[in-house]
């Protein structure tokens, strides 16, 4: 069966930020982990396009919203692919195929006998796409988050019975699993436990959105349409683009990765919906934090927005990974600096590994004839045990979805190594003829410690692996087997090893 992981469906209105990139890269490294492990994995992100916001911006950019989707969303799909993000659907919510599987569902949920009409009267944030509490009815009240005069209004809609699955949700919601970390968790327990209301899937007089196939006036609510989008991604394998086919095809999703912005609608409405259709919820619901950016919060007004294309160009997409996945708890608030990313790429990725593997590659060229050492002894060394150690951990954590913890687990390791090489000092026992086969060994025990680092930190950063496994000779590593590759020991004595070249470059600061 697959395992499906998701990213949320971005809204086209401006081209990706930092904070879509961020989430990306989490769902990625997930994705390429699972792929390692032997799953079969369907990583889906895609893009969000109808809505009143996406209409807006389109008429005050002078194009239909039609050619604004079109040029957005072209841009997210050639970003990720920039950013080497290993997606198996992109899915566009203006699509035909995802049209017929939102009118399916609406249908099933009709048939539940849970839509029906009634009078939507309250404030409006169009940025949020959602009816916000506005506490002394003032025009003059703003959106906390978008900081914008909300809009009354005044209409008949389309309703879904969410008060019917009170019970369904808090049974869904008592299972920790359902929503991590357990602050988000604690966030919805709080907010179901003061008693769910309906809320209005349809909008009168907005043009761009998907329409309600009985009324004719009426277009679908923006989020009832995308997070459909989940399920129309995966439905197309045989050209069906049903419900029945997602089903075949693997839902329920094994983990949506959101921000926590937007976790009501994933925990809540989303699971009703679906339940109210006659399918499963998804299993998890992951909200990460905020990024920030030294110390404060990043706005347009605050003119601190980081933009992620001056970052890959700068830095790389790897160095920003890194930072993000190994600085970052997930599910935490995490802040953007620019003297901490130079340091943490200088002193984790450059100099504990990049170091290790380039000096001890050097020696071992210099004195076994541009090779691996030949072993004359048995070989039992305390590296053996570290190496197991972290692996296990390394496997435990990210199967944990913790990768902050797995990816330091692979650095201890490393700074481990650097202990052992320096303790050892293999450079000056080389002067003397009768320490040859302790010096074998200790070159050898640092190359395979380093080719299993290499090996872990895949899933993390694809390309700093291959360039690490190529230094040690390994070509063909999508060929072997990860898990396996993992055991300590699979070194070739006496393999070739190419020229030592730098396999990443030492930034500066600015
Ligand atoms: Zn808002």
């Amino acid at each position: 069966m697959n395992f499906i992981i998701t990213t949320p469906l971005y809204y086209v209105n401006d081209k990706p930020h930092l904070g879509s990139v961020y989430t990306t890269i989490i769902c990625d490294s997930i994705a390429r982990y699972k792929r390692l492990r032997g799953e079969k994995v369907l990583f889906i992100t895609g893009v969000d396009e109808h809505g009143l916001k996406i209409q807006r911006t389109a008429f005050n950019n002078g194009v239909s919203p039609k050619e604004h989707c079109d040029e957005i969303s072209e841009i997210f799909k050639k970003n990720w692919l920039k950013w080497n993000i290993s997606f198996n659907k992109f899915i566009r919510t203006t699509s035909p195929e995802h049209e017929k599987v939102v009118h399916e569902f609406y249908e099933k949920v009709k048939a539940s006998n849970d839509i029906y009409m009634g009078e939507q009267k309250g404030w409006y944030c169009v940025g949020c796409e959602e009816f916000k509490d506005n506490p002394d009815n003032s025009p003059s009240y703003k959106c906390p988050i978008h900081k914008k005069n909300l809009e009354w209004k005044n209409e008949n809609n389309l309703f879904f019975r969410l008060s019917k699955y009170q019970k369904a949700i808090e049974e869904l919601i008592q299972d920790p699993e359902f929503i991590e970390p357990k602050e988000r968790r604690n966030e919805i327990i709080n907010f179901v436990s003061k008693g769910l209301k309906d809320f209005s899937i349809s909008r009168t007089n907005l043009d761009w959105g998907i329409r309600v196939p009985d009324y004719i006036n009426h277009t679908f609510y923006v989020w009832f349409d995308a997070l459909l989008g989940y399920v129309s991604s995966i439905s197309s394998d045989d050209n069906k683009y049903s419900l029945d086919s997602s089903i075949e095809s693997g839902w329920p999703a094994n983990v949506h990765i959101i921000g926590k912005d937007i976790l009501r609608f994933h925990a809540i409405y989303w699971p009703a919906m679906l339940i109210s259709a006659g399918m499963k919820p998804p299993k998890k619901i992951l909200g990460h934090g905020f990024l920030t950016r030294e110390g404060q919060k990043m706005g347009k007004s605050l003119g601190n927005v980081l933009d992620p294309e001056n970052l890959l160009k700068k830095y790389g997409e790897e160095s920003v990974r890194w930072y993000l996945l190994k600085d970052i708890s997930l599910g935490s608030d995490g802040d953007f600096q620019d003297r901490r990313f130079v340091d943490i790429i200088n002193n984790d990725l450059a100099n504990t590994i990049g170091n290790l593997l380039n000096r001890t590659t050097s020696m071992s060229r210099k004195w076994f004839n541009n090779q691996t050492p030949p072993l004359s002894e048995k070989n039992n060394n305390e590296l053996i045990t570290l190496a197991n150690k972290s692996t296990k951990n390394f496997l435990t954590y990210f199967d944990n979805f913790k990768i902050d913890k797995a990816s330091n687990e692979i650095l201890v390791f490393a700074t481990n190594v650097n202990l052992y090489l320096n303790k050892k000092e293999p450079w000056s026992l080389i002067k003397d003829d009768k320490n040859i086969n302790e010096v074998k060994l200790i070159i050898y025990n640092v190359l395979e410690a380093t080719r299993i680092i290499g090996t872990l930190i895949r899933p993390i950063l694809p390309e700093f692996s291959i360039k690490i496994l190529y230094q040690l000779g390994e070509n063909n590593i999508e060929n072997k087997d990860w898990e396996e590759n993992l055991k300590w020991g699979l070194l070739p004595e006496s393999r070739s090893l190419p020229k030592p070249i730098p396999i990443i470059n030492k930034l500066d600061y600015e």
